[in-house]
């Protein structure tokens, strides 16, 4: 099924390749017992996953 797993490359965090979470605003690595925990901004309904432009966890 090569769409679906285009689909679901699209949601892993690039850094560490875990699941995303979806928020209103933002979507957030799952990964757990690690330090990544990025989360990507979502502008213009448009998913943004570059490590670069993601936000940190406090
Ligand atoms: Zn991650």
């Amino acid at each position: 099924m090569p769409l679906e797993a285009g689909l679901l490359e699209i949601l892993a965090c690039p850094a560490c390749h875990a699941p995303l979470k979806e928020t209103d605003t933002e979507l957030v690595c799952t990964a757990s017992g690690t330090d990544c925990g990025l989360a990507y901004p979502v502008r213009d309904d448009i998913p943004v996953l570059l490590v670069d432009e993601a936000r940190r966890p406090a």
